[in-house]
């Protein structure tokens, strides 16, 4: 056998290993991988993600799409940054773990970014996730007025149809019945109140005035269940994964006024809408309000590594002062604030700055619903509705009676999507019955290639689908 045949044999040996490995991967996915939020479905396996550039992600068989919703709406500054990665490299070497207990460089200069950021006075925890952040704002928040002379207070107020994370307090906080149907019952003192939801507002009032009555619904709630007994008030600046519903901005400044007048703390929820997804460094930034606490994680390390943050304003903070035994907050995590990762999320923020990210997301938001207003006239489209790079598209079956749309007909346009390359989001399994709004979250770092790829698989699937 000549050279040329020899190695043409190697190649091909090499070639058929490799396929075998590929199928074995997808066998042993199926075989050992317990997946998040899914249903049993043999036929149609998860991807097995590679790689990902930027924008896009590459699946084990070499298929790439663009990822429409930023992995879990997290990966803001994009896939496959090298910068972030030898920031990580660096810092493991150099130290790789220290508790908080103590302090670290990384963890510091951290903490003077985000206050430079939030454009306030907060004293900074670290912890690994979302969930973990809320955790810690339910916990000091009545360690708070248990020590500032209202032991009373201990009951949280959230809004239905909202994510706060998947622990039991957080899922406590979370309206949500289906993510937290069979799991039930959880954490006691957790109560929800309707939030705006200005498509299916009640025909004859302004959307101003619908919003000062759901604000004002909040309050009566506190009233009824005794002023005296409401710890804090947690809610996002829009809802997000329950289906991208915005408030009228009158409805956070009610919602401020009505915190301060009965002394109940106000928790924002910036998990999501943090970092530049809406078109500001934070999401709250759009209204008149001023949080006691913001809960933060996703985009702030581009969840290259994971981390969170409960950002409590410094007064607050101060009441741990007592000089009394057990005053201060004994919550302890073993892996929030790791050097790494708060390393990892400095060089995401410098680049967040560096490539003016939060603007480009104000921008390549506004230019999206453009493009995308042309949808509204499509039988099934009912509402879309958008602040920066985030957009909710509300599918009907009839748009007179706003019916909300079949599964089945949400699941082909997500499918059709995928088919020509485009991963869209959904608000699953949130609500019975109102599963029905598509998500669009890119990475802010989208070229302009990357826009026009989006809005032309939007409109090419939902044309196919009128
Ligand atoms: N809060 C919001 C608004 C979220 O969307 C999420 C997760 O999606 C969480 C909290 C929980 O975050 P994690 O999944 O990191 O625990």
């Amino acid at each position: 056998m000549n050279i040329e045949k020899r190695e043409e044999r190697i190649l091909k040996t090499i070639h058929e290993q490799d396929q075998n490995n590929k199928q074995s991967l997808t066998e042993q996915n199926r075989d050992k991988v317990w997946h998040h939020i899914s249903a049993y479905n043999e036929k149609n396996p998860p991807m097995i993600i590679e790689s990902g550039d930027n924008a896009w992600i590459t699946d084990h068989k070499g298929n790439r799409y663009l990822d429409g919703m930023s992995g879990l709406w997290c990966v803001n500054v994009g896939y496959g940054r090298e910068e972030i990665a030898k920031v990580a490299y660096e810092q493991m070497k150099k130290l790789a773990y220290v508790p908080m207990t103590q302090s670290h460089e990384p963890a510091i200069q951290l903490a003077a970014k985000l206050n430079e950021m939030l454009g306030d006075d907060y004293k900074i925890f670290y912890s690994n996730s979302g969930s973990d952040a809320n955790e810690v704002a339910f916990k000091l928040v009545r360690q708070y007025h248990q020590q500032n002379g209202q032991p009373s207070r201990y009951k949280f107020l959230s809004r239905y149809r909202a994510y706060h994370g998947s622990s039991m307090g957080a899922l406590s906080a979370t309206g949500q019945a289906l993510r937290k149907y069979k799991y039930e019952p959880l954490v006691p003192g957790f109560l929800h109140v309707a939030p705006p939801d200005n498509y299916r507002k009640p025909e004859g009032i302004s959307v101003e005035e619908y919003n000062i009555q759901r604000a004002l619904e909040l309050e009566e709630k506190i009233i009824w269940e005794q002023k005296e007994t409401i710890a804090g008030i947690i809610m996002e600046p829009l809802i997000t994964g329950g289906g991208i519903l915005i408030p009228h901005p009158i409805y956070l400044e009610k919602v401020q006024e009505i915190c301060t007048r009965h002394g109940v703390l106000l928790i924002i929820d910036e998990v999501i809408c943090g970092f530049g997804r809406t078109g500001k460094a934070f999401g709250h930034q759009h209204f008149k309000v001023k949080p006691d606490i913001v809960t933060m994680a996703k985009g702030l390390t581009s969840a290259y590594l994971p981390l969170s943050v409960t950002a409590i304003r410094k007064d607050i903070y101060e009441k741990f002062d007592t000089g009394e035994e057990h005053s201060h907050l004994r919550h302890v995590n073993t892996f929030g604030g790791n050097p790494a990762a708060c390393a990892v999320a400095l060089k995401n923020l410098e680049i967040l700055e560096r490539e003016d990210l939060i603007n480009r997301s104000a921008e390549l938001g506004d230019r999206l619903s453009d493009e995308l207003a042309s949808l509204k006239d499509h039988p099934y489209v009912g509402d879309i509705r958008s602040l920066g790079f985030l957009m909710g598209i509300e599918m009907v079956e009839d748009k007179n009676t706003k019916e909300p749309a079949s599964n089945a007909r949400i699941t082909k346009i997500i499918g059709e999507c995928k088919a020509n390359g485009l991963i869209v989001g959904r608000n699953g399994e949130t609500v019975e019955g109102f599963n029905n709004v598509l998500a669009l979250c890119p990475p802010l770092s989208c070229t302009d290639e990357d826009f026009d790829f989006i809005v032309s698989v939007i409109k090419k699937v939902f044309k196919e689908n009128e």
